[in-house]
């Protein structure tokens, strides 16, 4: 064996604040980084080329990363089950580390890849880096995991939260005999999004990589941390810290995150500012509850919590589908919503909420067909976050009480109070009253003189059959 280690990245596009990363430099050994371009998951039905392109380019900023410190980071394309043991064997690596993850398909992969090189003698170390506390920390008096977000977070928010990790990576190069090694493996440079077959990716509305996400981080703590408790809820206003993305591929570290906040507490000057943090605090911790629950509870990968809901008698109807995907409901906030993520792929949390109640508490469409299309489009599509907020969504979650059903109109009129959202994604309402846009009073002539489409169906309908198929579900259970 030589004194070469492999930190293999996944869903943690950084160096900093890694703590297997840390581990790994601390040996003394060379630490040399690896991502596989993984076809299984490219090649699914649930890709978003957006959230490609965004990958690629944080792949791109980390391989100049590991550059500069004076080590490299290598790309092997396939499935991670054979490249990643071909590689540690290759290069007779001492160990191999990662990052848990939470997801089904990624603890398999895992285990196979452990069997795999447990077989080779090649030491794996293993670190929950992506949560600030590991999911089976947080758990109820009964020592069960939690199924309800309140008394997780007073739990969750209880507990001393750890600080960044600083990692020294030290210089490795690899040596001439290691780099003959590896003509005869599979390693690749970075592919581009279209080699990889996304030709129709939409331009990055993002900074990919460390950098970027470290001056969002700073930029959301500095102006609008404070106002964000009212402002959040607005998708006309820049209100929320739009890190998700970064978040979802790791391009910050969570602890880094954290510090952040409580630095910002302990500089906030008034109650309105602790609250603004308070609450931020609190979306990082339904972030950590929907991971938690995915791994916990896996089957909520395949359909709904509630056992009831697999009964339920959804409508389906595919044209109404396509109307809702294509921002074309006759909705103006649902059609807004929709627009900007087809066109940007990224959507506003408010706005996920509605068009998410829309599809199936309107539409009575099956949450899953919207889950999906989230994950075909989403910029920071993640299976946890998305599976939670639609399974919230359609009340077949967790969380099912109160039963929810947005209002569409009051929905606008509460967050989009002079439409200036709703004009800026669906341009044909520009010159429409706005009063009119937010009621929904728009006459069929205005509408068709104007080229917007009539509802495609009746809320108030639409809200008691799915309030009375809600109650036979639960009835028959
Ligand atoms: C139907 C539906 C689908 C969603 N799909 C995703 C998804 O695929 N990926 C995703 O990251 N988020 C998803 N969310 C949660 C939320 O909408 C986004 O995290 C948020 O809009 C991202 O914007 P932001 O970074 O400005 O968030 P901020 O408001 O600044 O929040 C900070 C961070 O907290 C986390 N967070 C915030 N709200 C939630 C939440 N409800 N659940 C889990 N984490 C949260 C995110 O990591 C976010 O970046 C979904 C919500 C709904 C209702």
């Amino acid at each position: 064996m030589s004194d070469l280690v492999l930190f293999w990245h996944r869903n943690d596009l950084r160096i900093s604040d890694s703590i297997g990363l840390a581990a790994a430099s601390r040996t003394g050994s060379r630490v040399i980084g690896v991502f596989c371009i993984d076809r299984l998951i490219l090649g699914g039905d649930a890709i978003a080329p957006a959230r490609v392109t965004y990958m690629l380019g944080c792949l791109k900023a980390l391989a100049e990363d590991y550059r500069q410190a004076g080590s490299q980071l290598l790309f092997v394309d396939g499935d991670p089950v054979d490249r990643i043991p071909q590689l540690a064997r290759t290069l007779t690596a001492r160990a191999v580390y990662w990052h848990y993850d939470v997801e089904p398909y990624s603890q398999t992969r895992d285990e196979r890849v452990t069997t795999a090189l447990q077989a080779q003698n090649i030491q794996i170390h293993t670190n929950w880096d992506r949560l600030l506390h590991d999911p089976n920390a947080i758990k109820t008096g009964n020592k069960q995991p939690y199924s309800v977000y309140s008394p997780f977070w007073r739990n969750w928010n209880s507990q001393p939260k750890p600080a960044p990790v600083v990692v020294e990576l030290p210089k490795s190069e690899l040596t001439p005999a290691e780099i003959q090694a590896l003509t005869q493996l599979p390693t690749i440079d970075l592919p581009t999004a279209a080699e990889l077959g996304f030709t129709k990716a939409a331009p990055l509305i993002l900074e990919p990589g460390t950098a970027a996400a470290a001056q969002q981080l700073a930029k959301f703590c500095s102006d609008s941390i404070a106002q964000y408790d009212e402002q959040r809820n607005y998708p006309a206003v820049a209100g929320s810290s739009v890190l998700s993305a970064a978040l979802k591929f790791g391009t910050i570290g969570i602890r880094t995150v954290w510090a952040a906040t409580t630095s910002a507490a302990a500089a906030a000057s008034d109650d309105t500012a602790r609250a603004g943090i308070t609450t931020w605090q609190q979306e990082l911790a339904w972030r950590e509850f929907y991971q938690q629950a995915m791994y916990h509870f896996p089957s909520l990968a395949q359909g709904p919590y509630r056992d009831h809901f697999k009964q339920f008698p959804w409508v389906n109807d595919k044209i109404q589908f396509t109307a809702w995907c294509e921002g074309k409901t006759g909705y103006p906030i649902v059609d807004a919503a929709m627009r900007q993520l087809n066109q940007t792929g990224w959507m506003h949390n408010r706005c996920r909420m509605i068009v998410a109640s829309f599809l199936t508490k309107d539409l009575i469409i099956n949450w899953q067909w919207g889950e999906k299309y989230f994950m075909q489009t989403l910029i920071d599509g993640d299976l946890s976050a998305n599976n939670g907020g639609w399974q919230w969504s359609a009340s077949s979650g967790m969380d099912p009480k109160p039963l929810r059903i947005f209002n569409p109109y009051t929905q606008a009129q509460k967050f989009d109070r002079d439409a200036t959202y709703i004009r800026k994604w669906v341009p044909e309402l520009k010159s429409v009253d706005t009063k009119m846009i937010l009621t929904g009073d728009l006459l069929p002539l205005t509408r068709h003189q104007v080229g917007y489409p009539l509802p495609i169906v009746d809320h108030s309908v639409q809200q008691r059959l799915f309030k009375e198929l809600y109650a036979s579900v639960k009835a028959a259970d």
